[in-house]
């Protein structure tokens, strides 16, 4: 049995160094410390003693070393008998494909992710997901930004839809650059391909805005949608910066003690806003990929955000500029990204330029006033007809022929 607080222990311990480098301290001081330190001492185990010197004496990056020895002394055993298993089986999978000249023969290399049965090593504990490992190792998954959602991915593997599967096998990529060994948890997951019925010809675009979060429309039907409702949107924005204004005041006018503690509502403030709009982004994403299932679209198009608020001159749009330093617009495209994937729908990143001035009908320049787009091209069917500005820029995202490659 592990019979020990060693917070208590640490804490002890360092009263009694720092004791013992002041000159002024007090004998007594000391030798009351240096008592209780050894009843602790005597109050442990051998294992509990071990686990102490751990866990005062290293520092986070001493530890993710050791783990990295560890496991190439201890571990590394029990997975080469599971990689010979595995080299073997991907080979004879290879083999004809070899011989035929359409793969090359697989590479293994030192620093490669180690590989491993997943059978049952993942448990979930008070909503986090551990790694049952080798030789007691166990590790905590972080999901850290998680752009792409990957927490909500390994949850459906283990909530009642569980339509998503984890692969039979998992690997560790153990990453050793500057500073202290990072461990990524390397899994595959099936996710199931839904059957829906996709037109290569049907293309949609997104416009993202800011009269409506986003409008959606496609290039050769008369379907349309905004999405997102557009006083509820702004409201909300409007409510998150007045309660920004007002904490800023209170911390100007309270003096420079306690700084941290003041920042903490403000902190707060912002951390209940990104969850807000994480939650909307969920929505708005999922609205627009209904769109594109119900239209038949086998292609999304998205604008390219690195020229995003710029006009065709390369000059701000202050309007498209708002927008971007005030919506987290990178991930509500991520999650189109991988919601659209799971139809089978592809998504393109297009050259934002022109979208908003140029008529969607006959590709003649008109201009924007307000929420409406106006055609000066008299030859045109909507000339000098009023047209939903939104609906004329997502209509020419998805006409757009100025796809951007991926490495570009
Ligand atoms: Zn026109």
């Amino acid at each position: 049995m592990v019979k020990l607080k060693h917070n208590e222990y640490a804490s002890l311990e360092k009263k009694l160094q720092k004791a013992q480098k002041e000159k002024t301290s007090d004998d007594n001081l000391i030798a009351d410390l240096e008592e209780k330190l050894a009843a602790a001492k005597r109050e442990m185990t051998d294992q509990a003693r071990a686990i102490c010197k751990y866990a005062t004496e290293m520092s986070t990056e001493t530890f993710a070393y050791k783990l990295a020895t560890e496991i190439e002394t201890n571990v590394f055993g029990q997975i080469l008998s599971y990689l010979k298993k595995a080299v073997q089986s991907n080979f004879s999978n290879d083999a004809q494909a070899v011989r035929r000249g359409e793969r090359s023969i697989r590479n293994y290399k030192k620093g490669m992710p180690i590989p491993f049965p997943l059978k049952d090593r993942i448990k979930i504990k008070d909503n986090d997901f551990y790694l049952h490992w080798y030789n007691n190792i166990r590790f905590k998954l972080h999901f850290g930004k998680d752009r792409s959602n990957n927490r909500q991915i390994v949850n459906r593997c283990f909530n009642s839809v569980n339509d998503y599967k984890l692969g039979s096998s998992a690997s560790i990529q153990i990453v050793k650059r500057n500073g202290s060994p990072k461990f990524f948890l390397l899994l595959v997951i099936n996710i199931p391909k839904e059957e829906v019925e996709l037109n290569k010809k049907i293309v949609v675009g997104v416009d993202l805005g800011i009269n409506v979060p986003a409008y959606v429309a496609t290039n050769m039907t008369e379907e349309r949608k905004a999405i997102g409702d557009r006083e509820h949107f702004l409201n909300n924005r409007m409510a998150f910066q007045r309660r920004f204004k007002s904490l800023q005041r209170l911390r100007g006018t309270a003096g420079g003690k306690g700084r941290t503690k003041k920042l903490e509502p403000l902190e707060n403030l912002r951390k209940t806003e990104r969850n807000w709009v994480h939650t909307q982004n969920h929505l708005f994403s999922r609205e627009v990929v209904k769109f594109a299932v119900q239209t038949h679209a086998a292609t999304i198009h998205m604008e390219d955000l690195s020229n995003f608020g710029k006009d065709k001159d390369g000059n701000a749009d202050e309007h498209k500029e708002f927008v971007l330093r005030n919506w987290s617009y990178y991930e509500l495209q991520e999650m189109i990204r991988y919601k659209a994937k799971k139809y089978g729908i592809e998504v393109r990143n297009v050259r934002p330029a022109y979208t908003s001035q140029t008529c969607s009908w006959c590709g003649e320049q008109g201009f924007r006033q307000g929420a409406t787009f106006i055609c000066k091209n008299p030859e045109c069917k909507q000339y000098s007809e009023k047209i939903h500005a939104d609906y004329n820029a997502a209509r020419n995202i998805a006409k757009s022929k100025d796809i951007i490659k991926k490495n570009e």
